[in-house]
């Protein structure tokens, strides 16, 4: 008998059929004497469309009435689905995250959790019943609904995993794992046995959408045995994200191939070249709380030097009148912006004792004419930055390039 924390995402209880196919899967699980906690998402759509509906009332809604609003979409599917496990015969008790006591900092629409409280899903658990958990949201200190940015609920499902100390952590969602890339751009893309944790964890910062970035952190961090399913499927061993490196068998150099659409780079042209000039640009982004991802300084001249980084696409106009700011207090020359930018990385722990990655990869995108304007890499990653209108080529040669069509040996 193990303790399992089951989360499923949006498709998942897109409609009343899926929710009550959820809940007989989660009976089968329930049969086997397993006890469960099950983490919903809010139905496919939902999320969005209720942000949508926020920015029809306020161009640019309050943070924290847009908790309010965006979280109510978990709290519907949480109610349905403990129907719907009722239906089959199984006790079920619902809980909102503020119910739980999932308490996280006050950084509405991206709250961090900070602490979990486990009694009543301990004490439920114990009276056999299935404890049923909205993703997505939490509560500050001072009692207001936090969110915990798009994607959420993987982390939420992750938190309580750790928090109960789970034996696993099953994230059900509309693929059966992780893979090489996405299938949707190249239709020869593989599902993984197995990914480590590292990988994982790149993967998702880089652009892939099976899992929020947090969750893989969080599973880090506490050592949350995760695993991805599909919820459309019956039998599938999905992915399992593992802390070791696989010994016995010969590791693929290249795991996975990530993008990121969203990009945009910023240019400021002509700063004053001397210390403290990538403090004074990039405090005032990183205090305005923009995320800054690659970064390049170029050789000076004349005393002058330029400078550019990306940040997601959404930020761009924030972080543009910065650095118009910036520019009037250094006295640079010139700032600008290009929105269409786009992020592809080679991923692979095999990176570590392989040569020859990145100019595999630079030939290969030189072959295609594909241009790099950016480069950035880590021990077990290479990413560029290229015009959006190449990412589906590079990603494809790419996948080619490094045989990542072919089945392991
Ligand atoms: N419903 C939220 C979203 O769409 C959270 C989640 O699905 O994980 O982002
Ligand atoms: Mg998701």
């Amino acid at each position: 008998m193990a303790l399992i924390v089951q989360k499923y995402g949006g498709t998942s209880v897109g409609n009343p059929e899926r929710i009550k196919n959820v809940a007989r899967r989660v009976a089968r699980a329930h049969a086997e004497g397993h006890k469960l906690v099950v983490v919903v998402s809010a139905m496919s759509g939902e999320t969005n469309r209720l942000v949508a509906l926020a920015k029809e009332v306020q161009a640019n809604p309050d943070p924290r009435e847009l908790d309010v609003v965006i979280s109510t979409g978990e709290q519907v599917t949480i109610g349905l689905l403990s129907m719907a496990l009722q239906a089959e015969g199984i006790k079920a008790r619902s809980y909102t995250g503020p119910q739980v006591r999932i308490l996280t900092d006050s950084s509405f629409t991206k709250a961090r959790i900070l602490k979990i409280d486990e009694d009543r899903m301990r004490k439920d658990l114990d009276e056999g019943c299935v404890v049923v958990v909205a993703g997505f949201q939490g509560v500050d200190d001072a009692g207001n609904i936090t969110t915990l940015g798009r994607g959420g609920s993987d982390t939420t499902g992750v938190a309580l995993a750790a928090a109960l100390r789970a034996d696993e952590c099953q994230i059900y969602t509309d693929v059966d794992g992780v893979y090489t890339t996405d299938p949707r751009i190249v239709p020869e893309a593989r599902k993984l046995d197995r990914i480590t944790f590292e990988e994982m964890l790149e993967m998702a910062s880089l652009g892939s959408k099976v899992l929020q970035i947090r969750s893989v952190e969080f599973a880090g961090k506490y050592k949350v045995k995760l695993r991805v399913l599909s919820s459309f499927q019956d039998g599938g061993e999905g992915t399992l994200i593992t802390f070791e490196e696989d010994t016995k068998m010969e590791q693929p150099i290249i795991s996975g191939i990530a993008f990121n659409r969203d990009e945009a780079k910023l240019t400021i042209q002509g700063v004053p070249d001397r210390p403290g000039i990538a403090y004074q640009i990039l405090g005032p982004v990183a205090e305005a709380n923009i995320d800054v991802d690659m970064i390049i300084q170029n050789v000076g001249q004349d005393g002058s030097t330029d400078f550019s980084f990306t940040v997601p696409r959404g930020e761009m106009d924030r972080a543009m009148s910065i650095l118009e700011g910036v520019k009037t207090h250094t006295g640079a020359r010139e700032v600008h912006g290009d929105r269409t930018m786009a992020k592809v990385s080679v991923v692979g722990v095999g990176m570590r004792s392989h040569v020859g990655v990145a100019s595999r990869m630079f030939r290969t995108l030189a072959e295609e004419g594909i241009n790099i304007q950016m480069i950035s890499t880590s021990e077990i990653k290479i990413s560029v930055a290229i015009d959006e209108k190449y990412l589906e080529l590079a990603v494809r040669v790419l996948h080619k390039a490094f045989e990542l069509d072919q089945t392991a040996a």
